[in-house]
């Protein structure tokens, strides 16, 4: 099968979807997925999305983003995520996306690991799917975007050095889908760990692609580990136990049930801990208390893990539980610039599979849906300004 058109995006989670919206109404859009509309890691995310709460907040997120990354974020890239997350929070709640909100009706804001003030806004724990829900609602309504479930790319299609299209396949059938500017926004890599809290079917197919055609990768080796999953010695995704779950004060504690680190440590400082207090301990585990959290908050601020521990035979509200560290996310990726542009013309990368730097060896909690949103925009407003150009540069073609 053969398909055009104007622009191809390979991935619909927060990245894919928001460049979709983002785009010029009058281009032909293809989007495709891997597995479901509702398989992504967007809607898994649980503790919420960061926002500069004002100005005064400035420096403090930008220090607590760079600290976190171990100062080896791209400078320009956290100042544009930052800069840009305000725009963003406007457009999620102009598309129906609802936030907690405090008693006089204003955002309520929780704190994770890391952060030295409260600017993540939430709803409940399941803010992904929140987010991405209406994000897919929206992008259904458009007529100028076809959606292909189940339809893998396999590659890139390349012709004089840029990029023309993908390559995908849908079951048996073989698809080639030309397009002159593609976006690839297919999530991490967590599908290649025995435990992960990611989708399985999330392996970084663009990356190996990307490797193949020679495009630029950055920080392959920047793998982040998140303190808190679920114990289970079931197969399959890892269940996170949100770090707003500490931010909210939970603590960790060891076999005898003592407190051994600050909980609210960056991800991989509290990893480390745990895993050289379960190798003390010579435990699989270490445990998580929600004692210090009221039963109130802990069912309307937790209910969704509440519920799942509860499956798990787990009633947090008045036992501990039972917590591993496993792989959460891949600060590397695709190398982008600041518009989303990789090293191949016409190819662009946004969300998980791309390196744009803002994380640098570490990322801050809650600050990955945010990045997805503002640099999956840049690629759209990007493609935008190329196409308006070509056109108007045809019709003057055209006069002379
Ligand atoms: C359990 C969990 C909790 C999280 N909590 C938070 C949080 O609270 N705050 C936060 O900011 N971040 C959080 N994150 C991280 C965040 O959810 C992700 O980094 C972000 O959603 C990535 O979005 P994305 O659009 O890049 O990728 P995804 O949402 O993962 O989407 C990837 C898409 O690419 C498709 N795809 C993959 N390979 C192919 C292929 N070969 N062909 C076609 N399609 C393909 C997939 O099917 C999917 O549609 C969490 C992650 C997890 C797993």
């Amino acid at each position: 099968m053969k398909i055009h058109a104007d622009t191809v995006i390979v991935g619909t989670g927060v990245a894919g979807l928001f460049a979709a919206l983002s785009l010029p109404r009058n281009l032909n859009i293809v989007m495709i997925t891997k597995a479901d509309l509702e398989s992504s890691d967007s809607f898994l995310a649980q503790g919420g999305i960061c926002v500069l709460r004002d100005e005064e907040d400035y420096d403090s997120y930008f220090e607590d983003t760079m600290r976190a990354g171990h100062y080896e974020n791209r400078r320009e890239s956290v100042d544009i995520m930052i800069r840009g997350s305000r725009q963003i929070i406007r457009e999620l709640v102009g598309y129906g996306v609802e936030f907690a909100k405090d008693s006089n009706g204003g955002f309520a804001y929780t704190r994770e690991g890391a952060h030295s003030r409260p600017r993540i806004l939430f709803h409940e724990d399941i803010t992904g799917k929140e987010i991405t829900s209406h994000l897919l609602d929206q992008v259904r309504k458009l007529e100028n975007v076809t959606l292909y479930e189940y339809t893998e790319m396999t590659d890139i299609i390349e012709e004089k050095g840029r990029c023309t299209g993908v390559l995908a396949r849908k079951g048996e059938e073989r698809i080639a889908i030309r397009a002159p500017f593609t976006i690839l926004a297919s999530g991490g890599i967590g599908g290649r760990y025995r435990h992960s809290t990611n989708f399985p079917h999330l392996t970084g197919d663009a990356i190996d692609i990307a490797k193949k055609h020679g495009i630029r990768l950055e920080h392959l080796d920047y793998v982040q580990i998140h303190p808190t999953t679920l114990y289970s010695r079931k197969p399959g995704r890892r269940f996170l136990i949100s770090e707003s779950v500490r931010g909210e004060g939970a603590w960790l504690l060891n076999r005898d049930g003592e407190r051994f680190v600050d909980e609210l440590l960056p991800r991989d400082v509290v990893t480390e801990a745990i895993q050289k207090q379960m190798e003390k301990d010579g435990t699989d585990h270490v445990w998580l208390s929600m004692a210090p959290i009221p039963r109130e908050k802990i069912l309307s601020h937790f209910p969704n893990i509440y519920r799942h521990c509860l499956e798990e035979g787990y009633d947090v509200t008045r036992e501990r539980i039972p917590v591993v560290p496993a792989q959460h996310y891949f600060m590397g990726g695709i190398w982008v610039d600041s518009e989303s542009r990789t090293s191949m013309p016409c190819l662009y990368a946004a969300g998980e599979t791309s390196c744009n730097g803002v994380h640098g060896a570490n990322r801050l909690a809650s600050n990955s849906l945010l990045e997805s949103l503002v640099f999956a925009r840049r690629a759209a407003k990007d493609i935008a300004r190329r196409t308006a150009q070509e056109t108007l540069d045809m019709a003057e073609q055209k006069i002379v």
